[in-house]
């Protein structure tokens, strides 16, 4: 194999994230196991178990009181998360939450930003979206007394690929500006890691009134984004993956501050929407937040703020953009080995991307999952045939990318 291990390690050295991984459990490390699926569920910070125990004991010790208690109140316990939300998706604080899960909160701000008539109630979506993503808008539709297939617009990539030109996204939105409701789009693509350009998408959307909305689950933790000065109108992600808060921990939520002042917009209320001052006054009239926390329903597990607590202390740390240049380097190290070393694979995912790659073996994926699977490297195998890879910056190392592209090498089928 080119190239060689040393490099890899020079590398690393030069990492100014480096120490980062040491913060982490790794998952199956006693075991030399590398990796590789961050994408899907990112590993458990160090300090989430002391984080969650701490309110677990506190839980035990003081019971309903601990909604009250000094360090940390559970009643304001999600306050400490609302700068770094902010931080991730580039907003300001009144414009992020946590509650729910991705999915419920996309239900929820399609409430909101989903108002289709007769002559407007077309939804714009990838064609190879999440399936989560593709059951929520096309039980909207049917919600709203409309026909998917009629009212359903997907991108469609050319035949045989998995990305989209840019061009034909704006060319499509600019085609059914007067008949869509909705524009749905995720960033990164969960299966091909194409990114998307929100603000020139954005523009174009604005544009023609059109309310745009983004599914950052496989964004968050992994690009920047400028969601307020590039006008988007919402945006929910899970909080489990790059962000590594644990499995199924809250979702966060976005929505331009401009809709605040909009009194048109519906939207579902529940107790912890209400003003904090008079939330337990229990009374019989909503007062909203002055934020769109407003849209909170019920109290949030305690727990899995904790969790994320631990995390975005994390992410504070690192910065984004430091993770996004490691990632780059990381990723494009990669790439790099893979063109270099396996001729038999494809990297689809173009240049404008997180840090996960998806490739196409012409051969038997399946039998190179398994063989991977064997030597202890974790990826993902999306059937039929597109493996999904992620060096995180935060935790992964060259080393290891040097590791697993010299191992697909020596596989032979
Ligand atoms: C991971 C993911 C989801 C998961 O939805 P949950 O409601 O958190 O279970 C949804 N959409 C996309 C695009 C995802 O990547």
């Amino acid at each position: 194999m080119k190239n060689n291990i040393d490099h890899a390690r020079k590398l690393d050295l030069e990492n100014p994230l480096r120490d980062f991984r040491n913060k982490f459990f790794l998952p199956k490390q006693d075991l030399g196991t590398i990796y590789f699926t961050g994408h899907s569920l990112g590993p458990m910070p160090k300090l989430a178990k002391d984080y969650v125990v701490e309110e677990l004991d506190y839980w035990a010790k003081l019971g309903l009181s601990g909604h009250y208690k000094e360090d940390r109140p559970w009643k304001n316990y999600d306050d400490n998360l609302l700068a770094p939300f902010a931080g991730l998706v580039g907003s300001l604080e009144k414009e992020v939450g946590a509650m729910n899960g991705l999915t419920v909160n996309l239900h929820l701000l399609m409430v909101s930003f989903y108002r289709p008539n007769s002559k407007k109630f077309k939804i714009l979506i990838e064609n190879n979206a999440f399936s989560s993503d593709q059951y929520a808008v096309d039980s909207q539709v049917r919600f709203h007394g409309f026909d998917p297939k009629e009212a359903i617009i997907e991108l469609c990539p050319k035949e045989g690929k998995l990305t989209l030109d840019e061009n034909y996204i704006l060319e499509t939105i600019e085609k059914y500006k007067d008949e869509l409701a909705l524009i749905l789009i995720g960033n990164v693509n969960y299966l091909s890691g194409q990114a998307f350009d929100v603000k020139t998408i954005t523009a174009l959307a604005n544009k023609f009134n059109i309310p745009i909305g983004f599914d950052l689950a496989h964004g968050t933790g992994n690009l920047e984004f400028d969601l307020h000065d590039d006008g988007v109108d919402f945006a929910v992600w899970c909080t489990y993956k790059y962000l590594n808060c644990g499995p199924g921990s809250l979702g966060g939520f976005y929505i331009h501050d401009k809709h605040l002042k909009n009194k048109n917009i519906p939207r579902f209320e529940g107790w912890f929407g209400n003003k904090k001052e008079t939330r337990f006054l229990m009374n019989r009239d909503f007062e909203p937040m002055d934020s769109v926390q407003s849209w909170q329903l019920s109290n949030p597990g305690i727990f899995q703020l904790a969790s994320m607590r631990a995390s975005m202390e994390i992410f504070e740390q690192a910065t984004m953009p430091k993770i996004r240049k490691v990632g780059d380097q990381l990723t494009g190290y990669l790439e790099s080995l893979l063109k270099e070393n396996c001729p038999k694979i494809e990297v689809i995912t173009p240049s404008r991307r997180g840090s996960m790659l998806s490739l196409k073996y012409q051969g038997d994926t399946e039998g190179l999952f398994n063989y991977l699977v064997k030597k202890k490297i974790e990826v993902d195998l999306r059937r039929p045939n597109i493996l999904r890879l992620t060096p995180a910056p935060l935790y992964n190392t060259f080393e290891e990318v040097f590791k697993v592209v010299e191992i697909i090498s020596n596989y032979k089928s």
